[in-house]
């Protein structure tokens, strides 16, 4: 059998080459790291469970008109996706501060915004993806006017989408990064939501109790990462069959 061609290996997936020219599979990985691989940690059946929620997002925003990479699911770990030429950028949708935002402004954890922001980092891990204007990105080339307009539009559509969903199972979307890639259609490009959107990225917290169901229980040291991104699953009916390595039965004597 031919061994397939390995593209790219980040933190969290690994992109091989696809079935069919345009087509990518994405691997997810069980790794988690945080403050720029700083720390890191294996967390079993972490992939299993957020390619699962990855399906759910896109196939559910899919439905409602969002393009994304989204082709089909393959197996356990993998799906296949369209190939984009990614637009590095990092689109972070606020709904509420925290992180980044709340340390930068001295705005406290959990404090509603007036409406959702919209921010943009680089993406360069040597740099730690630094927060960026439009003014770098148009003056640097990263995207286009058009681009941006669409980007926007992307991003707030995935925010009134994943906000809902998470609203009817009890769950606050306080804030989310997605990548967007280019695809091109003959003479025609146009841009589409790609990566993968999961608990590893968004902030996710119990609307009764304010409890962490996100990447931050393992940057916080909160508690058991995957019993968190369990729960997601299980309040969003994903639940796959079994995330824990098949096992040969005990024989009892
Ligand atoms: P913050 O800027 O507060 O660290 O992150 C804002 C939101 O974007 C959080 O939901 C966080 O998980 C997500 N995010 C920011 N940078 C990254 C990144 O490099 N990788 C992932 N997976 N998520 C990110």
């Amino acid at each position: 059998m031919a061994r397939r061609k390995k593209i790219y290996e980040g933190k969290a997936k690994i992109l091989y080459e696809g079935p069919e020219p345009g087509t990518i599979v994405q691997y997810f990985k069980d790794d988690a790291t945080a403050f720029n691989a700083e720390k890191k940690a294996v967390i079993e059946g972490k992939g299993v469970l957020n390619n699962r929620l990855s399906e759910f997002f896109m196939t559910g925003l899919g439905q409602i008109g969002v393009p994304n990479h989204f082709i089909k699911r393959l197996n356990m770990r993998e799906q296949l996706v369209r190939s984009v030429e990614i637009i590095p950028l990092e689109i972070i949708v606020r709904n509420y501060a925290a992180g980044t935002m709340s340390k930068r402004l001295g705005i406290e954890e959990g404090t509603q915004l007036p409406r959702p922001i919209v921010e943009y980092c680089y993406k360069d891990d040597s740099l730690g993806d630094p927060l960026v204007t439009e003014e770098h990105i148009a003056a640097f080339g990263w995207a286009s006017q058009q681009d941006m307009d669409d980007i926007l539009s992307l991003a707030l559509r995935v925010n009134d989408f994943l906000s809902g969903v998470m609203l009817a199972v009890g769950i606050r979307l306080v804030d989310f990064k997605i990548e967007v890639g280019r695809i091109f259609d003959g003479d025609f490009q146009r841009l589409i939501v790609a990566d993968e959107i999961s608990p590893d990225s968004c902030r996710l917290w119990d609307i009764e109790t304010g409890q962490k169901l996100d990447k931050d229980v393992f940057r916080r040291d909160l508690g058991d990462l995957k019993d968190a991104y369990t729960e997601v699953a299980r309040r969003l009916g994903v639940m796959p069959k079994t995330t824990a390595p098949i096992t040969k039965p005990t024989l009892i004597n």
